[in-house]
């Protein structure tokens, strides 16, 4: 596994180019990994040009190529800023060539304008929403300590009264995890229909997790388990984890993965806002390393593909990666689903990306893939189905 990645095979591998056009936040929520969200700077506009040709030139662009605009806080940056960049992405790909524009929020100063833009452009929007006031303003706070749920919510209803579909992203924490029935209530209440759950992580800047905790497992089950019983009662709800696991079950592939977007060289490009070329886990980018020293591989005026392949950086990382894949296919019976885990995740919780297990795949993958089999085999036998 760990041999030279051939450059031939990159033909067309990157789906997502995350695209960090400020590390600033507007919020202070405390279980954020960012390391620099005091920091306003600001992607100039030459960069981005220079981003979208980079892989585009490099052949390394899929066909649609979905631009996501994240870390800090994408609505940070004025409106102005991205009427600007939307029109540089269009200039630097090619004529006919398929972008899709995706931004993650945390939605506390959309207003009409932005949806405005969001509609121009065709804007794919996520809002972070950690489920009712009570847990979401546990932790996604101002910086001076106040919550943001209202905030959010209102910028939700601004989306809604533009017509602008969008979904929502839960950060599940230990506090969410006895209130499954409460969480699906605020969510079937406030009409949003789509939901995708992402575990507190412990990545970056934050070191531990309220969910590392010895009965995470069990516990997240028994959520998740309830979230998907209440989401198929209501037949207006979608789990993103239940979502993608069931394509991958149906897709021609399945059986023979070897890999993942985020263990897969470029199959995910993260361009930080100075132009600074990350692959991998986008989380990777930006992060500083005790053995690794900061985790980027290149510059988008500089590097070729071929120069970041040779260079002693990506050797280096891939070698360690490629050993945790194959550790985690020789070992992992849920290595054909899960194509053998997040580097990002791997190195802040073992402090290698070779090792296997960790919190955030015990969870985002083995609990997942465990209740949504046992689902489906109560449902092929017809029984009536216990609680997990
Ligand atoms: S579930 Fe964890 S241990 Fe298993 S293949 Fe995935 S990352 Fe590796």
């Amino acid at each position: 596994l760990a041999e030279l990645v051939d450059i031939a095979s990159l033909r067309g591998r990157t789906r997502l180019l995350v695209m960090q056009g400020t590390p600033f936040c507007n919020l202070a929520c405390d279980y954020c990994y960012l390391p620099n969200r005091n920091d306003r700077s600001r992607m100039p506009h030459e960069i981005v040009g220079q981003a979208v040709d980079w892989v585009y030139r490099n052949g390394l662009a899929a066909d649609p190529l979905t631009v996501v605009w994240h870390a800090g806080e994408p609505l940070a940056l004025p409106k102005a800023w991205y009427e600007e960049a939307f029109v540089r992405v269009r200039e630097a790909a090619p004529s006919g060539a398929s972008i899709v524009h995706a931004v993650q929020t945390n939605g506390v100063t959309v207003d009409a304008a932005w949806c405005d833009l969001f509609r121009r452009y065709r804007v794919e929007v996520g809002v972070s929403i950690d489920g009712p006031a009570r847990l979401h303003d546990l932790h996604r706070r101002t910086r001076d300590g106040r919550g943001t749920h209202a905030a959010a919510m209102r910028g939700v209803a601004v989306l809604r009264q533009n017509s602008i579909p969008f979904h929502a992203i839960s950060v599940i924490t230990n506090d969410s995890l006895d209130s499954a029935d409460e969480f699906v209530d605020f969510f079937l209440t406030a009409g949003i229909e789509q939901i995708g759950l992402n575990v507190e992580e412990i990545e970056g800047i934050h070191a531990t997790s309220t969910i590392d905790r010895m009965d995470a497992r069990l516990r997240f089950a028994a959520f998740l388990d309830r979230v998907l019983e209440r989401a198929e009662a209501s037949g207006r709800l979608s789990i993103r984890e239940a979502d993608l696991l069931l394509a991958q079950m149906l897709d021609a592939s399945f059986g023979s993965v070897s890999g993942n977007d985020q263990n897969t060289p470029f199959s995910i490009v993260t361009i930080s806002h100075d132009g600074s070329i990350a692959t991998f886990s986008p989380e990777l980018a930006g992060t500083e390393h005790p053995r690794h020293g900061l985790m980027i591989l290149g510059h988008v005026a500089r590097s070729s593909v071929a120069d970041i392949l040779r260079s002693a950086t990506f050797v280096a990382f891939w070698k360690e990666i490629s050993e945790g894949i194959g550790a985690c296919a020789t070992g992992c019976p849920y290595f054909r689903l899960c194509g053998g885990g997040a580097p990002a995740n791997k190195l802040a919780e073992l402090g290698t990306m070779a090792g296997t297990e960790t919190m955030h795949c015990r969870l985002t993958q083995q609990v997942v893939t465990d209740v949504l089999l046992r689902r489906l085999e109560h449902k092929l036998q017809g029984a009536p189905r216990e609680h997990a």
